[in-house]
């Protein structure tokens, strides 16, 4: 890892503190131009010792907007220090997690995965039609029925079509032989430019697609396609094991990876991180946006740059081996927690490095369900499955009272 390193707490404060010094400030230079300001401060004051000393908490009052993409031209001026230290965040994944090489890459952080899966759709799509002269209609998204929402609510937006891979309803895998299926009914739509979204951990079952089941039919069919990794989920778990994970990019084939800094590492909400390789971004460029310096490449116009500066800090707070460690212990907990199904004899689905199990409906009495809270696949009567997520806050003593409850539901108590 050449980025993503472990810092202690003096050092962290610094580099933020460093940070917002190169950025205005709004509650001391005379900055007539712009339509932002700091927090207001009636209500957020940052007179406080304390909050000056919590890196996270002074970039929030300090406001900066982090407006545009800051791996591409140049950027907005006033907030330079607080961009850099997006630039290290996306480094650190880029380059480091998802071995792309130096400075080959684009990205932002986006207010969320949904965001950052429409972006990568939009940039495909648009590609496809200035390179090729296509016609929307003939462009198609390939994607397992497994798939976010946020994969058919960007097919809306973006005026396109989904044609569903259906799922084993076992393994939750894509077969070579659906896939096939899939691609022969879209071409029988009349579509012939493929944006196949694989996903590194589904949000229902943790499942993870094998991107070659997708490309090697294409290649096959000598078909056109992109391929943008959803790993909203997973990002943060499925990479972090005792095995080599290819799902990254170098794998030619992955153009775009979307994960999700607000999930698994506890960032709060606002913070979806989008990255691909460079030379494609430019296909969402909006000319009209004048007023903002550098080149309008993302959705999203204004956002925190204190979401930037979170994510960094989380990252530098463990590092690479102690997120490992963290990742590690959830899994045994995940470990534990299907073993004691196994003994019960209860059907679930869980993907061997993710921390997502998924117990068939019929095996959970619904009290329990809603007793813990378990979420339903559908919120009707159709529902077949239910999951249990191990976060950070659900522990082997939660697991027990569970599995307890379970055993007592099996075998009720005759008194
Ligand atoms: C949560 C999730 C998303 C969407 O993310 P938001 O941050 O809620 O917009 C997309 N894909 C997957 C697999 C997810 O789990």
């Amino acid at each position: 890892m050449k980025y993503w390193k472990k810092l202690n707490a003096e050092q962290r404060l610094n580099r933020v503190q460093q940070a917002l010094k190169d950025n205005v400030d709004f509650s001391k230079d005379a900055n007539l131009g712009y339509p932002a300001s700091r927090l207001d401060e009636k209500v957020f004051t940052n007179e406080s010792l304390f909050l000056r000393e919590m890196p996270v908490l002074s970039t929030y009052i300090a406001n900066p907007n982090h407006i545009g993409c800051h791996t591409f031209g140049t950027s907005e001026f006033a907030f330079k220090g607080t961009q850099a230290i997006e630039q290290e965040v996306l480094k650190m994944m880029a380059v480091d997690l998802f071995k792309i090489e130096e400075d080959q890459f684009d990205g932002y952080i986006s207010p969320g995965g949904t965001e950052a899966n429409a972006q990568a759709i939009w940039i495909y799509r648009n590609e496809f039609m200035k390179k090729f002269g296509v016609k929307v209609d003939e462009i198609v998204i390939l994607a397992s029925e497994d798939t976010h929402y946020s994969i058919p609510k960007s097919a809306n937006l973006l005026m396109l079509d989904w044609e569903k891979v259906p799922v084993d309803t076992e393994t939750r895998d894509v077969s070579p032989e659906a896939v096939r299926g899939s691609i022969k009914a879209a071409l029988g739509k009349g579509k012939k430019y493929f944006i196949v979204v694989a996903n590194m951990g589904t949000t229902m079952f943790g499942s993870v697609d094998d991107p070659a089941v997708f490309t090697d039919a294409l290649k096959e069919y000598q078909l056109p396609f992109r391929l943008h990794i959803d790993g909203a989920y997973g990002g943060f778990v499925y990479p972090f094991g005792d095995f080599e994970n290819q799902i990254n990019f170098t794998n030619p084939d992955i153009t775009s990876i979307t994960i999700d800094a607000h999930k698994m590492l506890q960032a709060p909400y606002g913070t979806g991180i989008f990255v691909c390789r460079k030379g494609l971004i430019e296909n969402v460029l909006t000319s009209e946006a004048k007023y903002v310096e550098g080149m309008d490449l993302t959705l999203c116009g204004s956002r925190s740059g204190a979401n930037a500066v979170a994510v960094w800090v989380i990252l530098t707070t463990y590092g690479p081996h102690k997120w490992y460690e963290k990742i590690s212990v959830i899994k045994m907990r995940t470990n534990w927690l299907c073993k004691q199904l196994d003994q019960l004899g209860v059907t679930y689905f869980r993907e061997p490095e993710m921390n997502i199990v998924t117990i068939r409906s019929e095996c959970v009495p619904e009290e329990l369900a809603h007793k813990y809270n378990l979420v339903p696949q559908t919120h009707d009567e159709s529902n077949q499955w239910y999951k249990i997520v191990l976060m950070d806050h659900v522990e082997i003593e939660h697991l027990k009272d569970f599995i307890q409850d379970m055993v007592s539901c099996e075998h009720p108590n005759p008194s």
